[in-house]
């Protein structure tokens, strides 16, 4: 199949066949940039009334520059692969700053902003500026793949290289936002991974896999995503009506939610004796008392699985506050207060089984 005739095809297609998504009736940049981002590793249904709630909450690059990272992360809640939002905010603060709120326009510009690989960058260069700039998602490696037969293996650099090559020999370039969004669509709705609508196919007459009954092995993917388990005991202490929560920094999952106070083993242990031999929970042995103690369960993240229990305990009201924060890092808020904070779904879950949020 030529280039021009693939490229017409899913055009025409495309323009009979687009989903009404907010961010396809827009060539404002911000707007673009923000659906890719969140759409990124996240299914359309979900990622809409987040991408609503962004708009709203932060109606332009500028805004969201100034927002707080606590209010920005709260609106990114439950999204899940929290460097995300952290360089969005680092992203829109690097524009408001350097561009003065306006998006540069080249693929190597945007290249150079906090969080912008090059999937986001072809995506606002094309869709908003219309640079020829070619989108290689996993919904083009699938179309591409199928099509024209690419067996490269997508989870290595060379073959990501192979597809990218092909993607900017097919772009249209006198509409490359277009074309880059038709690709994407069509593989999100009909050359879908597990259930391909092949006897209705724009594609069918030529189309390598279907010839050769290949759609279930293409693309060709060899690595596998590896799992990690993981076994934490969260610690919440409770004095009069507030709660101690501890912000998470660092590199590792859920850096800027807010948590509690963490004990990670390499399997579950018994309370009493993880209390014991935590150098910052024995000093305070005197003044806490066990409260509750819940049950494990699994919490399933991408690459982590996450076996989590909470232990509630009550600490004398006597005891100073800034000794708790001083010793175990953590800050006491009413429930009002922890109602705003960003939190991963895991603790948001837990606190609202317990009655302390609504
Ligand atoms: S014929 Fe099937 S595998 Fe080929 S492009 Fe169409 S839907 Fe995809």
């Amino acid at each position: 199949m030529g280039k021009g005739d693939f490229s017409k095809k899913i055009v025409d297609w495309y323009l009979v066949n687009p989903r009404d998504l907010p961010w396809r009736k827009t060539k404002d940049p911000y707007r673009i940039w923000l659906s890719e981002v969140i759409l990124q590793q996240t299914r359309v249904a979900q990622g809409l009334p987040y991408y609503m709630e962004f708009v709203r909450n932060f109606p332009n690059v500028k805004a969201l520059a100034a927002a707080s990272e606590d209010n920005v992360m709260r609106t990114w809640q439950g999204l899940g692969y929290y460097s995300r939002a952290r360089n969005l905010h680092a992203c829109a603060k690097v524009i408001t700053s350097k561009y003065n709120g306006k998006f540069p326009k080249t693929q190597t510009e945007l290249l150079a902003l906090p969080g912008i690989g090059e999937y986001t960058a072809a995506a606002i260069a094309s869709i908003a500026f219309g640079q020829p700039e070619a989108v290689v998602d996993g919904n083009v490696f699938r179309v591409l793949s199928r099509v024209f037969g690419i067996e490269d293996d997508i989870s290595t650099s060379a073959g990501k290289k192979a597809f990218t090559i092909k993607a900017k020999e097919l772009l249209d370039i006198d509409q490359p936002g277009i074309f880059n969004q038709a690709v994407m669509e069509f593989g999100a709705l009909h050359c879908t991974p597990k259930s391909p609508n092949c006897t209705d196919c724009i594609f069918s007459a030529g189309c390598f896999a279907k010839k050769r009954q290949m759609q279930n092995l293409l693309p060709v993917k060899s690595k596998k995503v590896k799992v990690r388990t993981r076994y934490f005991t969260y610690f919440i202490i409770t004095k009069g009506n507030k709660l101690a929560m501890k912000k998470r920094n660092g590199k590792d999952i859920w850096a800027g939610l807010y948590d509690f106070y963490l004990i990670e083993g390499k399997r579950t242990q018994r309370v009493e004796k993880m209390m014991k031999e935590d150098k910052a929970l024995i000093q305070m042995e005197p003044f806490i008392n066990i409260e509750f103690k819940s049950e494990s369960f699994k919490h399933i993240l991408t690459h982590q699985h996450i076996i989590a229990r909470f232990v509630m305990l009550s600490m004398s009201p006597g005891f100073p506050a800034k000794k708790l924060h001083d010793a175990l890092g953590v800050k006491l808020f009413t429930a009002q207060e922890i109602a705003i904070l960003p939190k991963p779904v895991l603790v948001s879950h837990f606190l609202t089984k317990k009655g302390i949020l609504e």
